[in-house]
């Protein structure tokens, strides 16, 4: 069955009533037949119903649909993005161990690194996201967990997945991916070789900015079950309701990322030498980052561009930012409408040199039509281009066309 199909997963029939549509089971009691099933219900904890914390046949369809698109034998939802994060990290490293980031890694990532992390005795270092099988080099005795997130958090390079996975497999390290870019539609990374794909369903899964989610999925069920006591321990569940939002979400997440790949394509053959502009970032570019990874691991490309400006004076490009009418100003993305996110400058680094010091500008191309968004796109361009009185390209500065 294809991808488009497994998202579209029929809800269990429920005696004579069949819906098209996984009902909302709200729990917290569940009930049972018997003392000897109450007594014995932590044996369902996995699969089956014993509270309504630790799943729901609404959330359980939810897990195996994620499942089955991750190509993963189990899945599990959590109430963020982050906790999926968080839950992987405990569950996989220990004090007195190391956890490797990549230097590109979600931005929330840092300070719990170094917060949160260091307090527990667990320690973590950045490496250069490019680095491949050179990250051979760093994998000491101590390391517990290597993460990678490909492509990387606002600046978009596209990491060696297999062979980072292949360095650490050697040597009995296990791999986490942070896959919420590409979505389980567009990059399967346990295929790459990772033990565990994490996803920030909140973005392109649920697709509609209302809810907030994460998922884990893995295929190996000793790793599942630790996965989901870590949750356990730390009082993590979802909701039926936002289940099930996500389940309609995912109905249509294969049509809306097609539609917002190929206006995002548009959006970047307009923009290509824009003289505001000093690179911009985007996997399907031949000039980014790990394009070549990109068009080995991957399957296709989402909306999100980054944009390196060229230097700015602050006012101009709030005035420039705020005159996009198409666009919300916020974080987060992967929904229906397009945003702007905008940074004074690229995100921290400390292993590897940030490649341009100018501000960054992160869009998320939604599904408005891509003449109304070039309409409030390219004259706010010219605003800044206006500003910094830069000399308009020639063509032959044209980033590489989009493939
Ligand atoms: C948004 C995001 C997260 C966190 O997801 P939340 O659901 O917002 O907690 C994690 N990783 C990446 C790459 C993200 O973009």
């Amino acid at each position: 069955m294809h991808d488009d199909t497994k998202c579209l997963r029929p809800p269990p029939a429920e005696g004579s009533f069949a819906s098209l549509v996984v009902p909302v089971h709200r729990a917290s009691t569940i009930a049972f037949e018997s003392v000897e099933d109450y007594q014995n219900r932590r044996a369902a904890m996995y699969d089956g119903y014993s509270y309504g914390l630790y799943g729901t046949p609404t959330s359980r369809t939810l897990e195996n649909a994620i499942a089955a698109i991750e190509d993963a034998t189990r899945a599990m939802v959590l109430p963020s993005g982050f906790a999926a994060i968080v839950v992987t990290t405990l569950a996989c490293t220990a004090a007195g161990r190391r956890v490797l980031f990549p230097d590109t890694a979600y931005d929330t990532v840092r300070p719990f690194a170094e917060r949160f992390l260091g307090g527990m005795g667990i320690k973590s270092t950045y490496y250069d996201p490019m680095a491949g099988a050179a990250i051979g080099s760093m994998l000491k005795p101590d390391i517990g967990l290597v993460w990678v997130e490909s492509p990387g958090s606002m600046t978009l390079e596209v990491q060696d997945v297999p062979a980072i996975a292949n360095a650490c497999r050697d040597r009995g390290i296990k791999v986490a991916a942070d896959n919420t870019y590409a979505t389980p539609l567009r990059c399967k990374p346990l295929a790459l070789g990772v033990d565990v794909s994490i996803c920030a369903v909140s973005k392109y899964v649920s697709g509609h900015s209302d809810v907030v989610m994460g998922s884990i999925a893995v295929d190996d069920e000793q790793l599942f079950r630790r996965l989901k006591d870590y949750a356990r321990f730390m009082g993590m569940g979802v909701s039926a309701d936002d289940a099930s939002l996500v389940l309609r979400g995912m109905e249509t997440m294969a049509v809306r990322l097609d539609r917002t790949e190929l206006t995002t394509l548009r959006v970047l053959d307009a923009i290509a030498g824009h003289p505001a502009i000093e690179e911009v970032r985007h996997p399907a570019l031949a000039t980014n980052p790990g394009h070549e990874y990109w068009k080995r691991d991957f399957c296709g490309s989402t909306g999100l561009i980054t944009l390196f400006l060229k230097p700015v004076a602050a006012n101009v490009l709030a005035a420039a930012i705020e005159s996009m009418d198409q666009f919300a100003i916020g974080a987060s993305w992967g929904g229906t409408k397009s945003i702007v996110a905008v940074l004074d400058r690229p995100p921290l680094r400390t292993a590897t040199a940030t490649p341009h010091d100018g501000p960054l500008v992160r869009l998320s191309i939604g599904l408005e039509n891509v003449e109304d968004l070039l309409a409030s796109l390219l004259p706010a361009l010219d605003m800044i281009a206006a500003d910094s009185k830069l000399p308009t390209s020639s063509p032959s500065q044209k980033n590489g066309a989009a493939q």
